[in-house]
């Protein structure tokens, strides 16, 4: 197996250690392991779209599509060219514009609130539930007036947000329900996969996800034939028959070549979600009592787009953690209600507190025993201090 080795940083005379086994540099996501476990499969796939040349929409999309609406459990399947574009292409569908409101949370990426704003509507910022850092479904009800177009829970980290009481509160109030599930697919929620807990779902191919494609790629999923119907045309122009064009729409249509790789990816996919949960339940267990770590709610699984924990001082904790080789990162340290463009003066504590204390992991499902107990030892020494 060929894999990056970081003897360079090693001559440099720093203190990072490559992995005793593989001699490897840790990765926060090792994209290359994956690679080379289905190597044959991805270039055979590749090749095979070189050589039929329908580049744009061919026959692989709609291969992919049917696979994927089977695998989340829902009748439509819309291949997007990236998360961001599925978000928008279902908030077009919905026909969200100015003078709406959409409640979402603001511990999120960007492009949750961004898609919401470009669209000229108002993103309303409900705070998260501190444990599971999703939106807290108890204080939705309070925000939704007659100006509310939808309700975008984020399922963050790879965990899906409380369906079940956000879907009640949404059809109490006739309001629609989009998961943004860019970072939980393959994540199940009470036996359903995440994409296919509400009417409508927006899912991120980007290649750090849990499922990624080679670049950018993307997918919506609905329950609803209309939405389906309006969201194919959305994608490609507004077009519902060769250059005729009832609404405008964008060009947002995954490439062939993304939807063979997918294809490629989707024969392992089970194996990795479950790799997924042992590293994740391997790294709670051996940081229990060391920071705190992921609650994964009752009824729920985690795919770990991130695993992420929290701690004190996390400056001089990261610092520890990058001289000693540790990839980490934070996922997010500006919650959106700060973000210039989206500004809003209302306080959201736990969105604010956990943007202060948040801190990622390397996480993948190639991620072995050596390489976690060495974050662990390292993190329990950054800590301690
Ligand atoms: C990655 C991500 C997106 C956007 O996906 P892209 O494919 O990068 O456009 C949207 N929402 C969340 C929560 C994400 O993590």
């Amino acid at each position: 197996m060929v894999r990056r080795a970081c003897g360079a940083r090693i001559r440099a005379g720093t203190s990072i250690q490559p992995n005793a086994a593989t001699g490897a540099c840790m990765q926060l996501i090792d994209l290359q392991a994956q690679y080379h476990r289905i190597k044959a499969d991805v270039d055979a796939r590749i090749h095979a779209v070189l050589e039929h040349g329908r580049y744009v929409m061919g026959p692989e999309i709609e291969e992919l599509e049917q696979r994927l609406a089977d695998y989340v459990g829902v009748p439509h399947c819309i291949g997007l060219s990236s998360g961001t574009d599925a978000l928008l292409v279902a908030m077009m569908a919905l026909d969200i514009g100015p003078g709406d409101e959409v409640i979402t949370t603001p511990f999120t990426f960007i492009a949750t609130g961004e898609m919401i704003g470009l669209l000229g509507a108002t993103p309303v910022f409900v705070d998260i539930d501190p444990r599971t850092y999703n939106i807290d479904a108890t204080l939705i009800e309070d925000r939704i007036n007659e100006r509310t177009k939808a309700i975008v829970p984020v399922s963050l980290f790879g965990q899906i947000a409380d369906m079940d009481a956000i879907n009640a509160i949404a059809d109490k109030h006739g309001v629609p329900v989009i998961e943004d599930a860019a970072q939980s697919f393959g994540a199940l929620y009470k036996g359903r996969r995440s994409g296919g807990v509400s009417s409508l779902a927006a899912t991120s191919f980007f290649p750090a996800k849990p499922l990624g494609c080679y670049g950018d790629g993307g997918a919506a999923f609905t329950t609803d034939s209309d939405l389906a119907e309006r969201m194919r045309e959305l994608r490609n122009h507004g077009q519902s028959a060769p250059y005729y064009h009832p609404r405008l729409g964008i060009n947002g249509r995954l490439d062939t070549i993304q939807a063979a790789v997918l294809l490629a990816k989707m024969e392992v996919f089970e194996d990795e979600v479950a790799r997924r949960a042992e590293v994740g339940a391997r790294y709670s267990d051996m940081l229990s009592g060391i920071v705190t770590t992921p609650t994964i709610a009752e009824g729920c699984t985690s795919v770990f787009a991130q695993y992420t924990v929290q701690v004190d001082e996390r400056d001089r904790v990261r610092a520890v953690l990058n001289e000693a080789g540790i990839p980490n990162a934070v996922y997010y340290p500006v919650p959106l209600n700060r973000q210039p463009p989206l500004y809003s003066d209302v306080a959201i504590p736990h969105s604010e507190a956990a943007a202060e204390r948040v801190l990622s992991l390397p996480m993948h499902p190639y991620l072995d025993i050596e390489d976690q107990k060495h974050v662990v030892s390292t993190l329990e020494r950054a800590v301690a201090k």
